[in-house]
């Protein structure tokens, strides 16, 4: 290899070599041709070899200054030239293109690489040892509120102010990751760990757990709130026991007592028994919609419960739309009848006595159906609408808990009727009744 190099050298120094001497030759020549015609031969020939390798000589500097007038801006194409200089530029030419297409290649790869970690869903920023951004990922530059242009090179703790997060790159202990508010002072929160590559090099690592927070803060409030549903009539039910126990009671008491008992025991019943539809409904899958239900039938039934609910205490209606007699729906019956078995018992207890209550079915003309429950009860404040379909939400507990409720009916309702791909509505006036309506899609309804 390197052999042939010094070969091909040599081989060209010999063509220059031969080139100047083969001039010289040729201006001596003719120099001598014109000096012996002038009587100075030996002069004339000297004079014209010197000045014919003079000329070779500016014609090479000038294809130099050619060439490396080109190599300035090296994408352009070589200039043409033939010999030696044509080579130099045509070989300098290839080994140039055969850069660029490496440094092509890679940062190609390069891209490909950072558009993976762009993909990822956590955010990602690189740090040099100066603790200076020198990458950031478009995830990262929203959960920090960064730009991923306007911010390179700048040091992260000028731009990203957050305490916990300022402690934590600066107490330089990265084995756990730290839980932390969005810096740019949104709603939620970033877990974020620091990991150290290369020389001094940091990567930072950022995940919104907003969403595994607000979950775990609901099911710790869940938790909160069955301990506390279940042991006040725990609480009461062993203070009777001990009263039983210690003091002699006559029949009468005997059997207020056990009657109490009786009422905290089904208390805990009822809540139990949502707790397992809740559960239930939670844990099976999406409702196929090829089991059909007749609405007629479930109409049928919530006015016989509702009716010994009410005991005659509420004048009722319950009426469908023509169209409703042969109305069915498509989902899991039990369902239907707890979603729509509660819109009705709460008209009950949240309407006093003598308040009217009608019960609907209407069957949409453009497809689906409607099931609404209107009362003329206690109605509900506008700020409380958006919570009531929250577990344990009651605008007044001690009227939800006397009338035998748990707070867990209306997340049944949100939740079958979402399974169902329909939707609650509540429209509610305080002191004047509330209507609630639940829509069922076109896809889930049928007339036969
Ligand atoms: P509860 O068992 O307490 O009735 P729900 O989830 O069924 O629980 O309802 C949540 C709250 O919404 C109730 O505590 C009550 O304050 C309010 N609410 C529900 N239905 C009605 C209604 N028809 N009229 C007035 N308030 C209602």
């Amino acid at each position: 290899m390197l052999s042939s190099r010094v070969e091909k050298t040599n081989s060209w120094l010999l063509s220059r070599v031969s080139a100047r001497v083969l001039t010289a030759a040729a201006g001596g020549a003719v120099g001598w041709w014109f000096g012996q015609r002038m009587g100075h031969p030996t002069m004339l020939a000297l004079l014209c070899a010197a000045a014919a390798v003079l000329a070779l000589s500016v014609l090479d500097t000038l294809k130099g200054y050619q060439i490396l007038d080109w190599l300035r801006t090296p994408e352009a194409n070589a200039p043409e030239m033939p010999g030696l200089w044509g080579e130099i530029a045509h070989r300098v030419q290839r080994v140039i293109r055969q850069r660029d297409q490496l440094i092509a290649e890679e940062r190609r790869r390069l891209d490909q690489f950072l558009s993976g970690i762009q993909a990822s869903p956590n955010g990602v920023i690189l740090l040099d040892e100066t603790e200076h951004i020198t990458w950031i990922s478009t995830v990262a530059a929203d959960h920090f509120g960064l730009d991923p242009v306007r911010d390179l090179h700048q040091r992260v703790t000028n731009l990203v102010r957050q305490p916990t997060f300022v402690q934590y790159l600066q107490a330089g202990d990265y084995r756990e990751p730290v839980k932390c508010l969005m810096p740019w002072g949104g709603q939620g929160y970033l877990s974020l760990q620091v990991r150290r590559y290369g020389e001094g090099l940091k990567l930072i690592l950022s995940q919104d757990i907003t969403e595994r927070e607000r979950s775990d803060t609901m099911r710790r409030d869940f938790v909160a709130n069955v301990s506390h549903e279940i042991r006040t009539p725990l609480t009461v039910l062993n203070g009777f026991i001990e009263t039983m126990g210690s003091l002699p009671l006559t029949d009468v008491e005997r059997a207020r007592v056990i009657m109490l008992m009786a009422q905290q025991a089904e208390r805990m019943q009822t809540l139990v028994a949502d707790l397992l539809t809740l559960a239930q409904i939670e844990g099976s899958p999406r409702p196929s919609s090829d089991r059909w239900i007749k609405v007629d039938g479930l109409m049928q039934r919530l006015e016989n419960d509702g009716l010994g609910l009410s005991r005659g205490r509420h004048p009722m209606s319950f009426s469908m739309d023509d169209q409703g007699q042969h109305a069915e729906i498509a989902g899991v019956e039990s369902e239907w009848l707890s979603a729509m078995g509660n819109l009705v018992s709460n008209a009950v207890r949240y309407t006093p006595d003598g308040g009217a209550i009608q019960v609907r079915w209407l069957t949409q003309p453009e497809g689906g159906g409607e099931f609404s429950v209107q009362d003329s009860g206690i109605g509900i404040d506008p700020e409380h609408i958006p919570r009531l379909t929250e577990r344990f939400y009651r605008v007044d507990g001690s009227r939800s808990r006397e009338t035998g409720g748990t707070g867990l009916g209306l997340s049944i309702v949100k939740h079958v009727v979402q399974r169902h791909g329909g939707e609650l509505r509540i429209a509610s006036e305080a002191g004047k009744g509330s209507t609630f309506t639940l829509t069922v899609p076109t896809a889930r309804v049928r007339v036969s």
